[in-house]
């Protein structure tokens, strides 16, 4: 790796079978600064949202979808939508929205770029980081269009970016099992290869800690690297652990994973995903005691800090978000780095020496 060697499948694998944490991540760690890495760690403010959570797929693995009659279903008007996000701009200065829903049958393609549009037109100067590459296949089967169709509309109306969901594991074995009604990851592919061409950068993400063995997360992690090498258009690979709650893997005794693989998980993506510029330490998911150990195994982000707000905060209150920041800022001093907040494209809009 020193050499400037590409790690290959068996190095992948020995890395993840590898018992020696630490070591593990020094060399991420002195990966991540001999491909130009530096001392700053960055943190956007976006705000999370969701049109619906009606969906027809039945991931195993997923606790938010619902069917259109289940009680806690919901599909918001762009309307209410757009009203909802404003809402919430007075009191938190988000710069970046990220959607993902439900694929749900019982709207339209319409109803995506009209959204879209309407957002970017309440909000033009927020960037829209919507619809996993899930989302925009089931868009194309609502409408007939092509990826390239539906990403083109979509772009035009103001969509800035996509998020990395719907990868999961790439391995048809593991799709099987856990998300059977999931398109074959050459879909996920085609989508994100598709916006690269278009010049929409990407995110891409593995969702592990399930029935994947290690060999399935090398294998996902190498088909990741190979489209960087053709497309360059991902901008971050955010590893997500698997959380068994209100799943079916709950009731068969399933636990979170621990801190440990999760540590692995950064390093091992560091290590082996080259040209990717940045890892992310998701610390809404970790925890920021753990997510600041992890600024030392490859990641450099710790991803967003924005949580909704009641409308009194405007009238002087520390918001809950003002205070996020002041903690991430302090924990990611005392991991010995450099905060910075960015924008979704990594430009720097503030930092704290
Ligand atoms: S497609 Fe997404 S929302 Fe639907 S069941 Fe699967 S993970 Fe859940």
């Amino acid at each position: 790796m020193v050499a400037g060697e590409r790690l290959d499948f068996d190095d992948g694998v020995a890395l993840l079978e590898t018992d020696d944490v630490l070591a593990l991540g020094e060399l991420a760690d002195l990966a991540r600064r001999l491909r130009g890495g530096t001392d700053e760690v960055y943190f956007v403010q976006n705000l999370y949202v969701s049109q619906t959570n009606v969906c027809r797929v039945k991931c195993k693995f997923c606790a938010f979808a619902a069917t259109r009659k289940q009680p806690h279903a919901y599909t918001l008007t762009t309307e209410e939508l757009v009203e909802d996000v404003l809402r919430q701009r007075e009191v938190t200065g988000f710069t970046e929205l990220h959607m993902v829903n439900g694929e749900n049958p019982h709207v339209d393609f319409a109803f995506y770029r009209d959204t879209i549009a309407a957002l970017h037109a309440a909000l033009p100067d927020v960037h829209l980081k919507c619809y996993t590459a899930s989302e925009i296949h089931h868009m194309t089967t609502l409408s007939g269009l092509t990826h390239e169709e539906v990403l083109r509309e979509l772009r035009d109306a103001g969509l800035g970016s996509l998020p990395g969901g719907g990868a999961e594991i790439f391995a048809d074995r593991v799709r099987r099992i856990i998300a059977p009604g999931k398109e074959p990851a050459e879909i996920w592919f085609h989508v994100h290869d598709t916006a690269h061409r278009l010049g929409i950068p990407t995110h891409c993400t593995m969702l592990y800690g399930h029935v994947e063995t290690y060999e399935e997360r090398v294998d996902h992690i190498l088909r990741l690297r190979e489209q960087q090498d053709r497309t360059g258009g991902f901008l971050a690979f955010i590893p997500l652990a698997f959380h068994p709650e209100n799943t079916v893997f709950e009731r068969r005794g399933w636990r979170h994973t621990t801190g440990v693989d999760d540590l692995k998980m950064l390093a091992f993506s560091r290590l082996m995903l080259d040209n990717v510029d940045h890892i992310k330490a998701y610390w809404i998911m970790m925890g920021m005691p753990l997510a600041a150990i992890a600024l030392h195994f490859g990641a450099d982000d710790v991803q967003g800090t924005v949580v909704r707000e009641e409308i009194f905060h405007a009238a002087g209150a520390r918001t809950e978000t003002e205070q996020k920041i002041e903690q991430l800022v302090r924990f990611v001093r005392e991991a010995g780095r450099i905060p910075v907040q960015r924008d979704t494209l990594y430009n720097e809009l503030r930092r704290w020496e």
